[in-house]
């Protein structure tokens, strides 16, 4: 109920059986349907889009029904579930309308000299604000490994591999919430949601709930990976990038994307524009862990792999431009991702 302000009493109205003939046969979020009557526009959300009642008959019901969708796009209001800010006729096109930015741990230390360098924090922060502007919608997740990675203290002193893993996944949580406050601290509104529960601090992951604060412009930081030890934060991205229908990992890192051979070690190491997903899995290139690039390949998610301490690759990214090394599909189709 935390959506009607002063229309709601006459919603009332309408639909109590002594003011009105029409019967209610459903309801789905906040679009009711009527039965054999046209549509009536009944009040006003709080952030003053139209709320719709949708009337149809009750053979057509049904929450995802096709004549729903066709109602409301003929009436050129938008339906609850899309963008509130939508004004897609006006807005430029990006390549991506939603996107997954996986930033690690590591990355966010910039040059070791702390955990974590605020100044990397407040250029991603600037960068995730410069696009959030264009409607693109961004969601993060962070990796942890600048302050605890599970598999480098498994076993010494008796600390077994899943607690290291807890105690890696929090590390998350830390970074997310630093994140989240440098975002907030120049005004791009931020959540955080954890894969497990720690309510006073973040909100829990909610797949649903992620999805409708990226509609309405807000950033989404997802911690604690998946929950599960044994995983990394790089699979976190895939399987989260799969479940919120984002449409690439862009993966944030030292480095300015793939090269054929160590570039520190080799100074004609090639820069790798685009690769296959095979290419990865085959020539072992330490991109990405085995579960997330196949969890990646079987989604067909694409992968940019670029160098957040250039100034601008971030946004780069975000918007499509062409930045790092680009991974996805086969030989033929990556040229034309
Ligand atoms: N981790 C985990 N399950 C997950 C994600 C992360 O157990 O789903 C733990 C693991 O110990 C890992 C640490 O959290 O080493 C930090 O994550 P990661 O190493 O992926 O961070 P990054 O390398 O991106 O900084």
């Amino acid at each position: 109920m935390g959506v009607w302000t002063s229309f709601s009493s006459s919603l009332n109205a309408i639909s109590s059986p002594s003011f009105c003939l029409l019967k209610p046969i459903s309801s789905n979020n906040n679009t009711i349907f009527y039965q054999n009557s046209a549509p009536m526009l009944v009040g006003f959300q709080r952030s003053y889009h139209p709320l719709l009642i949708s009337c149809c008959s009750s053979a057509d019901m049904g929450p995802t029904s096709d004549l729903r969708q066709s109602q409301l796009s003929s009436m050129s209001m938008p339906p609850f579930g899309v963008t509130m800010n939508d004004s897609s006729s006006s807005k430029p096109s990006y390549k991506w309308r939603r996107v997954l930015l996986k930033v690690s741990g590591e990355a966010l230390a910039g040059d070791q000299m702390q955990n974590i360098d605020p100044k990397i924090t407040m250029s991603i922060a600037r960068e995730v604000a410069s696009v959030t502007r264009l409607g693109i919608e961004v969601a993060i997740v962070v990796g942890g490994g600048n302050i605890f990675r599970g598999a480098s203290w498994a076993g010494s002193s008796g600390l077994d591999r899943s607690s290291a893993d807890y105690i890696g996944m929090l590390a998350t949580v830390m970074n997310a919430i630093f994140l989240q406050a440098t975002m907030e601290s120049i005004g791009i509104p931020t959540r955080v949601q954890t894969a497990f529960r720690m309510s006073e601090v973040a909100e829990p992951y909610i797949r649903r709930r992620a999805v409708r604060h990226l509609e309405k412009g807000r950033v989404v930081i997802f911690a604690a990976g998946t929950g599960n030890p044994f995983f990394t934060t790089d699979t976190a991205a895939a399987l989260r990038c799969a479940e919120i229908n984002a449409e690439v990992v862009l993966k944030a890192t030292n480095v300015d994307g793939v090269y054929d051979d160590d570039p520190k070690r080799n100074p004609n190491a090639r820069l790798l524009e685009t690769l296959t997903y095979q290419d990865v899995t085959s020539k072992e290139l330490s991109v990405m862990d085995m579960t997330a690039i196949t969890l990646c390949q079987e989604n067909n998610i694409p992968v940019v792999v670029f160098n957040l301490n250039k100034v601008g690759n971030i946004s780069k990214a975000i918007r499509g431009e062409s930045v790092g090394t680009l991974i996805g599909g086969t030989q033929r189709s990556t040229a034309a991702l």
